[in-house]
């Protein structure tokens, strides 16, 4: 017998949404290089330029802010290594993040987040009156939500100090768009980097909005595509899943509630049935799908095991990383201890979850860790 699968995931990929699959499969049929001045050419150019109305309008940004690349990592990466002398960025930032940062030969600064996991414009500032007099030209990097915790940064007040001292600002609003509203024209951030497979678009695809007026060096130089900012022909199909997805995601903002009920049932009975739990960075903002949860005594690496044999897909810290055992790099941040942080499991949901999932979830937990924990104590 074949159990139903369970996919609290989203936070890794979310699933394909309909209207995502639909924009591919119809794209597919479009043979035209957008560059080509023909009809081909044409349906194809419209099919990108629809896409990039459909993510600027997620974002409020302006269409031509939007330039797609092969996914955040990339947009990332093209910001970090925009010759910077200074970086500042966070210590929970994503690998994505933090890699080109050290690569990028910038003096590298770590703004520390402390127990509740955010950065305060107070520790930007701690440097702005100090080592910046000498820092030429800063960047600073800062996530709108983080992939482990869905702890919401302030990004609007660092935006607002950062312009106020001439320093740039870089979001990795990856894990934030379609989970929350969010508006790139307000924040006044420099540039903020999206994925589609997150908000249930294909993965392979996703892009860096760039101000209207902010310099940044090409990311890829040698056709003339996106404004001559990423050269090389446009991932047409990946471009208009991306945008359809944007446009569900878009719609679906109004329905968040919905999912942060769900999560906040999620909470208290896991808090109810498992002594000692801990729900991790529920001192502040967290977006509406998220729980990292640790049960002292359980390794998290276990946990998922255990739950992927039940039928549920869920995560130990950050995908990308869980092939390697060791703590998480953002609960390290924290200051969470140890053997609480080697306990944590992710737990996102998204578009496509039930109340009858969150219920079948919490009967796989009395099984999965209850029983266990129960086994332990007799
Ligand atoms: N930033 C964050 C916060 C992420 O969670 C991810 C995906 N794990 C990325 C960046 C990288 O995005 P992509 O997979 O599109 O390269």
């Amino acid at each position: 017998m074949t159990l139903p699968r369970l996919y609290f995931d989203h936070n890794a990929t979310a699933p394909l949404r309909p209207e995502a699959r639909a924009a591919m499969l119809s794209a597919l049929d479009c043979a035209g290089n957008p560059s080509s001045v023909h009809h081909d050419g044409r349906r194809a150019r419209a099919l990108v330029e629809t896409a990039r109305e459909q993510v600027a309008a997620l974002v409020n940004a302006k269409p031509l802010e939007v330039v797609f690349t092969s996914g955040a990592t990339e947009a990332n990466a093209w910001v970090a290594g925009g010759g910077w002398d200074t970086i500042l960025a966070s210590g929970i930032e994503h690998d994505s993040v933090r890699g080109p940062v050290a690569a990028s030969g910038a003096q590298q600064i770590s703004l520390a987040v402390g127990r509740c996991g955010m950065v305060s414009v107070a520790e930007i500032a701690r440097f702005a009156f100090t080592d910046l007099r000498a820092a030429g030209r800063t960047l600073v990097m800062l996530q709108f939500a983080n992939n482990e915790t869905g702890i919401i940064q302030p990004v609007a007040d660092v935006a607002a100090f950062a312009r106020a001292h001439g320093l740039s600002l870089h979001t990795d609003a990856v894990q934030a768009a379609g989970r929350m509203p969010l508006d790139f024209k307000a924040l006044d951030v420099d540039t903020m980097s999206l994925s589609g497979h997150k908000l249930g678009g294909p993965a392979g695809i996703g892009a860096l909005v760039i101000r209207d007026g902010t310099r940044l060096a090409s990311f890829l130089t040698g056709g003339g595509q996106e404004r001559r900012r990423r050269a090389g022909t446009e991932n047409v199909i990946g471009i208009a899943g991306f945008g359809a997805a944007a446009e569900a995601a878009s719609l679906g903002l109004s329905g968040l509630s919905r999912l942060k009920d769900l999560r906040d049932e999620l909470e208290s009975n896991i808090l109810q049935r498992t002594p000692g739990a801990v729900i991790i960075g529920t001192g502040g903002e967290r977006l509406p799908n998220t729980t990292s949860v640790a049960v002292p005594g359980l390794t998290a690496e276990t946990l998922v095991i255990k739950f992927d044999l039940a039928g549920v897909a869920v995560s130990a810290g950050a995908a990308c990383s869980s092939g390697k055992v060791g703590v998480s790099h953002v609960l390290s941040a924290m200051g969470l201890a140890p053997e609480v942080a080697r306990g944590a499991i992710r737990l996102s949901l998204g578009w496509n979850t039930s109340d009858a999932d969150v219920r079948t979830f919490l009967d796989v937990w009395n099984t999965v860790v209850c029983a266990r924990l129960a086994r332990a104590v007799a």
